[in-house]
């Protein structure tokens, strides 16, 4: 069964340009896609190719999406996986999944990993021992340093807590390299707007930008989900196009659902 773990791999369309906002970390990770198209260039000079990025910040900021571009822009074969689906109650498991994943990454190189939710392995070890655990991390540690630059693999890592990481997994030669992914700024927003309503038949009278001003502290994630309700509202509304109203609703719905999470937390 553990061998179906992790088959999941494609080749994403994703592209850059469908990830809006998030500039500098954009510019950063070009030098990165050269590693990945050129590694003989770097090989020559003798320079060594990052294998580790951690992206790190709040949810639904374009994490995801920003790996699976990573691997679009390059044409390499896309490895999504959770830290929690490493995480097993018998010992062992988690490290042979591991394995088994880099074992498949190689085959299909150039090969990108994508390893959400990383501290639920890859959290600081305690004194209190997790046998399970510590094992499914040092079988990560051992496949960073074991795979030869000529392969060219570059694990992504992504967590909302960079504090809580393992040191031993931040060390040179491993996760390297440190992108924090926020959330995004009123230009940004009103990008990621633009993104999700491109496809979308929207009435002229809509401000996009007006939408970016009235959502300020929302994720990427609030806002494909606004212009997702906002176009189920129009189809329940008979509408031929979305309006302000839907969008008015859409973000309504939204906010309040903000609120009685904040609500929950207080
Ligand atoms: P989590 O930490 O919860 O895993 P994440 O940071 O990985 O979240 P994604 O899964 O990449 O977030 O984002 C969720 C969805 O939100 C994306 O599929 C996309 O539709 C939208 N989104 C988020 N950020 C952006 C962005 N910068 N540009 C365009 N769409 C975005």
């Amino acid at each position: 069964k553990d061998d179906n773990q992790n088959t999941n791999t494609n080749k994403p369309s994703v592209r850059f340009h469908d990830v809006a906002g998030l500039d500098e970390v954009k510019e950063e990770l070009a030098e990165i896609i050269d590693f990945i198209k050129a590694p003989h260039k770097y090989h020559k000079m003798g320079a060594k190719i990052p294998k580790g990025i951690l992206f790190y910040g709040p949810p639904g900021t374009g994490k995801t999406l920003l790996a699976q571009a990573l691997a679009g822009e390059t044409d390499s074969s896309f490895f999504p996986t959770s830290g929690s689906e490493f995480v097993e109650k018998y010992v062992g498991v988690g490290a042979k999944r591991v394995r088994s994943l880099f074992e498949k990454a190689k085959k299909g190189a150039p090969s990108v990993i994508f390893i959400d939710e990383i501290d639920a392995i890859g959290a600081k070890r305690t004194t209190e021992s997790n046998n399970e655990k510590d094992q499914t991390l040092n079988q990560l540690l051992i496949e960073m340093d074991g795979f030869h630059s000529e392969q060219t693999i570059i694990v992504v890592g992504a967590t909302n807590r960079l504090d809580l990481l393992d040191e031993a997994l931040l060390r040179p030669g491993r996760f390297d390299r440190h992108m924090f992914i926020g959330n995004p700024d009123l230009h940004a927003r009103e990008e990621i707007l633009h993104v999700h309503t491109k496809n979308k038949p929207i009435d002229e009278n809509v401000n996009i930008k007006e939408l970016a001003k009235r959502t300020h502290g929302m994720s990427g994630a609030h806002l494909s989900n606004i212009a997702n309700e906002a176009a189920i509202l129009a189809v329940r509304n008979n509408k031929k196009s979305i309006g302000i109203t839907e969008f008015s609703e859409a973000i309504e719905k939204v906010i309040a659902g903000l609120q009685r999470k904040n609500a929950v937390i207080l």
